[in-house]
């Protein structure tokens, strides 16, 4: 089994032309609906009493939310704009309710999970986490600036406890004061993770660990509506397609960057985690292979 722990969250989303209002987000919500495709997936969260029914009910049908709490107060809420280039989110607003009084509790299901994604929310959540887990296979975390901020150190012990650091460019370049994505995985290996992905939007990923470098474009979308969650269900193709194939290989780690493109493509081409209702699995290995063949060279 996954088990996530991320935020659970009411987005509101303003592109150049369209504004949408309070939708389902939150770093967990994207991550457990794409990783779900590949593998079962429990999420570690919190929401509030406000938390909108038709979306515990979309949840409910396709991930295990037995490690999801009810606190009296509103749910965690976050509000951004993106500009005519798409790909540059500026946050209005990032409201915690909840949150602020959050302690996550991995429920005896949850404890011998063999995968363990760490998704953005408060480090001391993903370290609480941690202190828990039993014997975890794979720990991947990720966080956002908001966080960096926040609690720098923090997030450097989540690093420290784990595998795969998943991150995007600004994140690690905020994290690590250099600029360079090359040298930012170097940095990022000497911290002592295996393996690292920067995510770099439309740009694409760059995976290294200390015995491989694999760079890759992103998908091409022509029509990208809300790119909001793309990292976490890259995260959820990434973590799923791993859990899946039960290997962590140089091969598998390649292959999971793709399917963590292939993800991240789907979930722009419509406001908050709607394209992924009508996702299905022969989609997704139809946009797999189509990958495979536009970015080869001998076609
Ligand atoms: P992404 O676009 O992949 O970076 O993920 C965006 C999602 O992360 C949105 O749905 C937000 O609700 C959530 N999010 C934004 N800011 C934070 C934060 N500071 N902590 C946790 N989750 C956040």
């Amino acid at each position: 089994m996954i088990v996530a722990i991320g935020t659970i969250g009411l987005d509101t989303t303003y592109t150049p032309t369209t504004k949408v209002t309070e939708v389902l987000g939150g770093s967990a919500a994207y991550f457990s609906l794409a990783s779900s495709f590949f593998h079962p997936t429990g999420i570690v969260g919190v929401i509030g009493t406000d938390f909108p029914e038709k979306y515990w009910k979309l949840l409910d049908s396709k991930v295990d939310l037995r490690g999801v709490q009810v606190y009296n107060g509103k749910s965690f809420r976050y509000v951004s704009r993106f500009g005519f280039d798409i790909n540059t989110r500026t946050t209005i607003k990032t409201e915690l309710n909840v949150l602020e009084r959050f302690q996550p509790i991995l429920t005896d299901e949850y404890l011998s999970a063999e995968y363990l994604y760490l998704g953005n929310i408060d480090p001391d959540h993903q370290l609480m986490v941690l202190e828990q887990a039993v014997n975890p296979k794979l720990i991947v975390s990720d966080t956002i600036n908001f966080w960096i901020d926040a609690k720098r150190e923090q997030f450097m012990n989540v690093i420290a406890k784990s595998h795969v650091l998943l991150i995007n460019n600004e994140e690690m370049r905020l994290l690590s004061g250099v600029n360079n994505l090359v040298k930012c995985s170097q940095i990022a290996l000497d911290w002592g993770v295996n393996c690292i992905v920067i995510k770099k939007g439309e740009h694409g990923a760059l995976l290294s660990s200390n015995t491989c470098m694999f760079p890759s474009p992103a998908y091409p979308v022509a029509e990208v509506v809300d790119p909001t969650g793309a990292g976490d269900a890259f995260a959820g193709g990434f973590l799923g397609h791993i859990a899946r194939t039960q290997a962590v290989t140089e091969q598998t780690l390649k292959e999971a960057v793709v399917y963590g493109h292939v993800m991240g493509s789907f979930i722009v081409e419509d406001f908050s985690v709607n394209r992924l209702l009508s996702l299905s699995n022969a989609e997704i290995e139809e946009r797999f292979q189509e990958y495979l063949a536009i970015t080869s060279l001998t076609g």
